[in-house]
């Protein structure tokens, strides 16, 4: 189950997401909202035990330490959890404290997601985060020694050559805080947002191309040399620590979701909530489905999907016959190579071919849709 929680203590220059900006979040009432969506969507909607709970955002670690409990409490009165599900919480380091930490492992946290972004404080205030490096650095250890010891750490590369970033810096830096799992995000310039309007007025200029690359690979061989597996396209981990609730997404399986603008799948249908936070509590306090649209997968889009997911992971995807001569020259330009033995005809994207997944993904798509 996917729980998006809005709430942000500001919004940074890059975030298009939907989000709640709040001094104060008012958590119990959140927490009641989500209980009457779960009470109105589980009237008709069939919730196996979870397997996986992640909460995301927005700002989930926003809620505190007790908001947190009461939400997890909320949820599991309601909701079977199978023993053993990984419970992750997106936390920013601000709001990582002993007492928060305490109640969190207390309410079943079993895993962190922890924004950092960088450890330059020139470049933490240019994206109009809250923390600076050293309380970054702070939160990874009073989350170790409060007994949460796996955690994910979030960098953002590729960002504007002005702002003088030194990237191997950063990564050495998340490197030295021991974490099992990174994930890094390339810079995108979205329009309605702080870093749109700057690049609009020309006081921003676009990240080169190359630089993409560049920091992309550095990432790739950087982690990969600490003994990482570069898993997905944006994902790192140690072994046997692979993102489960994740890795759910990219296995195309069935995933409930609930909070504004959540977007769950049952296997067949696509669905998202209301996104506008008091908009979505205005229709689950009048006991309706606060859903916005759903879509069914076409068998074009279920091509899709699966060439799509196929291709962002290491596990790669199966070949069709008539596929391997059209993906012959991607094998010469060293974009995809063969999972173990070419017979088995299964290939997955290098670093490289990762850099171009998108386009990649759509050709084979229209290959394989067309055949
Ligand atoms: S904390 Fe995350 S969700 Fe909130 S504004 Fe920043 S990037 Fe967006």
């Amino acid at each position: 189950m996917y729980v998006h929680v809005p709430f942000c203590a500001r919004r940074c220059s890059y975030c298009d997401f939907s989000i709640a900006v709040r001094r104060d979040v008012p958590a119990d009432a959140f927490a009641a909202s989500i209980l009457q969506e779960l009470t109105i969507r589980r009237a008709r909607e069939h919730v196996e035990a979870l397997d996986t709970l992640y909460f995301g955002g927005g700002t989930p670690s926003r809620l505190g330490g007790e908001g947190v409990k009461r939400l997890i409490g909320t949820i599991t009165d309601v909701t079977a959890v199978a023993p053993g599900a990984e419970v992750t919480l997106e936390a920013n380091p601000e709001d990582i404290t002993p007492s928060s930490v305490r109640d969190w492992r207390d309410a079943g946290v079993t895993r962190l997601s922890v924004g950092i972004q960088s450890f330059d404080d020139a470049v933490l205030r240019w994206m109009h985060r809250v923390h600076d490096a050293e309380a970054a650095v702070r939160a990874v250890h009073t989350a170790r020694d409060g007994g949460l010891t796996a955690f994910s750490v979030d960098l953002i590369f590729a960002l504007p050559v002005s702002l003088e970033r030194d990237w191997e810096a950063d990564l050495d830096r998340a490197l030295a805080l021991d974490p099992e799992h990174v994930s890094l995000y390339g810079l995108t310039v979205e329009p309605h947002t702080p870093l749109g309007r700057w690049s609009a007025r020309g006081e921003v200029a676009e990240t080169p191309e190359e630089r993409y690359e560049e920091e992309f690979l550095l990432a790739h061989q950087r982690l990969g040399d600490a003994g990482f597996e570069h898993y997905e396209v944006s994902n790192f981990a140690r072994p046997g620590k692979r993102a489960v609730h994740n890795s759910a997404y990219w296995k195309g399986v069935p995933y409930f979701a609930v909070g504004p603008s959540a977007h769950g799948f049952d296997g067949i249908e696509r669905r998202w909530n209301i996104a506008a936070l008091a908009a979505w509590e205005a229709a689950v306090a009048r006991g309706e489905d606060p859903i916005e649209g759903s879509e069914t997968l076409t068998q074009e889009n279920r091509i899709a999907e699966s060439v799509y997911l196929g291709l962002r992971t290491v596990e790669g995807l199966v070949l069709l016959p008539n596929e391997q001569a059209f993906v012959a020259s991607w094998g010469d330009a060293g974009w995809i190579e063969f999972v173990g033995d070419a017979s088995s005809g299964r290939v997955r994207c290098t670093p490289l071919g990762w850099m171009r997944l998108d386009k990649l993904a759509a050709d084979l798509t229209a290959l394989r849709s067309h055949s």
